[in-house]
């Protein structure tokens, strides 16, 4: 009797169990009308007017939020939840995915990364122009294991792994060495990267031989990730490095992107007819080739890599000083940095090349090439241009800024349909130094300047190119677009008064216009201030 009481009490217990395990399992997306009225949400964003993130016209709906999920989008949510925003009047869209992002300077410093995420961006995507951390997996981890607002991915930077085999020598790698590169490089695909990317602008990737890159693009191809090239040449040369990211992604199979696309020199102004034809031309026959911009028409840099050529880095800062002090090797390094400041990034005059921020003097930030070359007491020509910026070089590293791009070259590259936005910004802390604006306010001035102001895309357009169409790239398949079951990355804004504030002169200004930021279903941003809030999560590849 006892032993049968004991039996059909565990048998009960198991039942209870076995319920209890079933109603948990379920209650993510169970999703009955019963179950939906008696649960309450943690959150309802009411009034608005949703632009999804896939180019479709706006409409009007409230949406409700459980957990870090969207749960239902309704003409209107009438029960209770513990936080309700009014929306009326304002724009609610998916949270804006940078894909072109140097967070890793700064993340660990400040991880409520508050530059980004008060320009409505929930998701920064690290690791591009070629340079990642090598191996990807400990930054990852260490990520993972910091409290942040905002959602982190990575790629691997192709320059990185190649510094890590062959250091910073111009020759191509042994069959073992190429070996070692395509092992690290399937590592960090193994642990979540998104791609590969490639910076054959930069030493040491600018040594790259294109069958390099195509072997390792293959790695990343086999694991389903992408290519991303800040390109071996943005001014003269570049149609020819438009066909060559197209064809890395044609023979590495593999989608491909040129990042940052922008064309560099007064006399190249125009080619974006060209490069955008060859993109074109390229999907017709089955390359998934895209681009992606920030809404600048100046760029921005190490100082050194803009300004001395190539050849003159090779093998590191050591060698570098060593040319630059040999009066014949520095005669032919200040030739072509003459050349560069008349033709390419100096755009004809050493007032186009500002620095940002020098490590060794703060206040040489927001100082241009004539500046320090009458600093130094000579006039300001191109050629004493040339030797000041020689002259920064060796005194150290320099993030450099530099006007040397067209408007209508950059509203050709935004209205492309295969274009996304991205900022290739840094998480910025607040007054140091005079970084380039596009961290404060690359997603705001498209929607402010680019689409209310100048109407050169339509507002869904650019919701597009900030959301679904990066999500869609990396695959993100729960993020990007506003709908039941994806992650509730949401952003709040107006759409009258959205706008950038940060210029050049006076960078560290935050967007205007935001009314909330959410990151996994939690409000991170208020429209008035941080909260102390801190959902974000590392992305890893599906
Ligand atoms: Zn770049």
């Amino acid at each position: 009797m006892m032993k049968n009481a004991t039996i059909v009490l565990a048998g009960m217990l198991v039942a209870l169990c076995v319920a209890a395990v079933v109603t948990v399992r379920l209650e993510p997306d169970a999703m009955s009308v019963a179950y939906a009225q008696t649960q309450q949400y943690d959150l309802v964003i009411r009034n608005g007017r949703i632009v999804d993130g896939t180019g479709s016209p706006w409409y009007r709906a409230d949406i409700a939020v459980r957990g870090d999920t969207i749960a239902l989008i309704a003409p209107s949510i009438a029960q209770p939840a513990s936080r309700v925003i009014d929306a009326n009047g304002h724009i609610v869209s998916p949270g804006f995915i940078d894909i072109h992002n140097h967070a890793r300077e700064n993340i660990f410093e400040l991880p409520s990364a508050d530059n980004y995420i008060r320009q409505g961006v929930t998701t920064l995507i690290e690791g591009p122009d070629g340079g990642s951390p090598v191996p990807l997996e400990p930054f990852l981890a260490k990520l993972e294991a910091t409290q942040k607002s905002i959602n982190v991915g990575s790629f691997i930077g192709q320059g990185s792994v190649r510094e890590a085999v062959l250091g910073r020598a111009n020759r191509r790698p042994s069959s073992a060495e190429l070996d070692k590169m395509r092992g690290i490089v399937e590592d960090a695909m193994k642990a979540g990267a998104f791609g590969m990317s490639t910076g054959l602008f930069y030493v040491p990737g600018a040594f790259t031989p294109i069958e390099e890159g195509i072997e390792l693009a293959k790695v990343a191809g086999k694991y389903g990730g992408i290519h991303i090239s800040h390109m071996r040449d943005e001014a003269f040369g570049v149609l020819d490095s438009v066909r060559e990211t197209i064809r890395i992604g044609e023979e590495g199979g593999l989608p491909t992107q040129v990042t940052h696309h922008k064309i560099v020199g007064p006399r190249n102004y125009g080619k974006s007819v060209e490069t955008l034809k060859m993109l074109d031309a390229a999907r017709v026959r089955g390359v998934d080739a895209t681009s992606d911009q920030y809404p600048y028409t100046a760029s921005s840099n190490a100082f050194v890599a803009s300004m001395i050529p190539q050849w003159a880095q090779e093998g590191g800062r050591e060698q570098m000083l060593a040319r630059l002090k040999n009066p014949a090797t520095r005669k032919e390094i200040g030739a072509e940095t003459v050349r560069i400041i008349r033709e390419e990034r100096g755009g004809g005059d050493p007032k186009n090349v500002f620095l940002a921020h020098c490590e060794f003097d703060p206040a040489m930030a927001g100082k241009n090439l004539a500046d320090v070359a009458k600093m130094r007491g000579m006039e300001p020509t191109i050629e004493n241009g040339a030797e000041a910026a020689m002259w920064i070089v060796e005194q150290g590293n320099c993030q450099g800024v530099y006007h040397a791009m067209s408007e209508q070259d950059l509203e050709r590259v935004m209205r492309h349909p295969a274009t996304m936005i991205a900022s290739d910004g840094w998480v910025q802390i607040l007054g140091r130094g005079v970084p380039h604006p596009r961290s404060y306010g690359t997603f705001p001035r498209v929607l402010g300047l680019y689409v209310r102001e100048r109407n050169v895309i339509t507002l869904e357009d650019a919701i597009r190119k900030m959301t679904s169409f990066p999500a869609q790239r990396l695959r993100l398949n729960d993020r990007g677009v506003l709908r039941p079951g994806m992650k509730a990355d949401i952003a709040v804004f107006d759409p009258a008064r959205v706008r950038d504030t940060a210029t050049f002169e006076k960078p560290h200004q935050y967007a205007e216009g935001f009314a909330s930021v959410i990151v996994n279903g939690q409000v991170v941003f208020d429209g008035k201030a941080m909260t102390t809030a801190r959902p974000g999560k590392v992305l890893r590849r599906n």
